[in-house]
């Protein structure tokens, strides 16, 4: 676990250079001395909640594609993806070092050996600098974590948790599949067997969620001492259980006005140390997108909610030496 110091004396004027939380762009750079880009990849392909095709099991919100960014890739090889996203990424933030994201669906499920393998194969590319790896708090088996470990002591890692919420009423509605104790175990697990960091995926925006819910997410949060966040909005996606919820009028996504007051509060009761990788979901695949229509941009909700910010003088933190 890698613990940044924020040291500050005027943290309204210098902190996170003005941004008004900590962005995980700046803790890249602390932690590489230059940009760090996320280069996303295909490669598993299914998850626990789908691999028995039971659709009364799979999360609530998933769409076929388990969350990848660029399903299609799939026929590709792993080297192949690589070398082709690489290229956007590239360009998009003028930089030459990169960590490749293995994004879709369950990333910890297949043997150790494959996953080695894929492991080995993506830190053998030019300019990777490590690998992220996206799965489950209940997929981390012992064999896993040694692995982990073992990577993580050569390179650098990041493990993303779909944590999605610490409540189990929520995570019952979201059809997850475990509770919140198995995220906050998972944590322990990681931080306890390997030097990978711990990048916890939440949703805001659930039915009967409440300002108490968002403080108490954001100081259990702070107690893991986790090195990154990313937020997401709930939002429908075609084809999806909520979609139906959706159309029968049982369920009504917020509003991007609404989902900034919560995203605020939790940013403002969260570490400094902590870094936030995004502020809301952004859904690319437009034709799948079906509410709501906000969650097409990537940029103007990210500005309407640090704008807010700046307007009120708030910034990540400012609550936290309240309780
Ligand atoms: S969100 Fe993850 S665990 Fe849930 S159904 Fe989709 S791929 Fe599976």
């Amino acid at each position: 676990m890698t613990n940044i110091q924020i040291n500050d004396a005027n943290p309204e004027e210098h902190r996170w250079k003005g941004r008004r939380y900590y962005p995980i762009s700046q803790y890249f750079v602390r932690r590489f001395g230059r940009r760090v880009g996320k280069v996303s990849v295909s490669i598993a392909e299914t998850c626990p909640n789908r691999s028995d095709a039971d659709d009364d099991r799979v999360c609530i919100f998933c769409d076929e594609w388990g969350s990848a960014a660029y399903p299609l890739e799939r026929e590709k090889t792993l080297s192949e993806q690589i070398r082709h996203n690489i290229k956007h990424v590239r360009r998009r933030l003028k930089t030459d070092k990169f960590l490749v994201y293995f994004q879709s669906y369950t990333n910890t499920l297949d043997k150790v050996a494959l996953l080695k393998s894929r492991f080995d194969t993506a830190l053998a590319e030019e300019h990777i600098a490590g690998i992220v790896i996206g799965t489950r708090p209940d997929c981390l088996p012992q064999r896993l974590l040694s692995l982990l470990d073992q990577v993580s002591q050569q390179h650098y890692a990041m493990v993303e948790l779909g944590a999605q919420s610490l409540f189990d009423d929520q995570l019952e509605f979201l059809r997850r599949g475990h509770t919140a104790q198995c995220t906050v175990d998972a944590v322990k697990k990681l931080h306890e067997h390997t030097d990978a960091d711990v990048c916890l995926h939440l949703m805001f925006g659930l039915p009967n969620e409440t300002d108490a819910h968002i403080i108490e997410t954001a100081q259990q949060i702070n107690a893991l001492e986790i090195s990154n966040v990313k937020l997401h909005n709930l939002h429908v996606l075609a084809n999806t259980p909520l979609a139906k919820l959706y159309q029968e009028g049982l369920f009504t996504p917020v509003e991007l006005d609404e989902y900034a007051e919560k995203v605020i509060l939790f940013l403002r009761h969260l570490s400094p140390e902590i870094a936030v990788q995004r502020l809301a979901a952004l859904s690319s695949r437009w034709d799948e997108l079906v509410a709501p229509q906000w969650t097409r941009q990537k940029m103007p909700p990210i500005e309407f909610i640090e704008n807010k910010m700046r307007t009120r003088g708030h910034y990540q933190s400012d609550l936290v030496s309240s309780y």
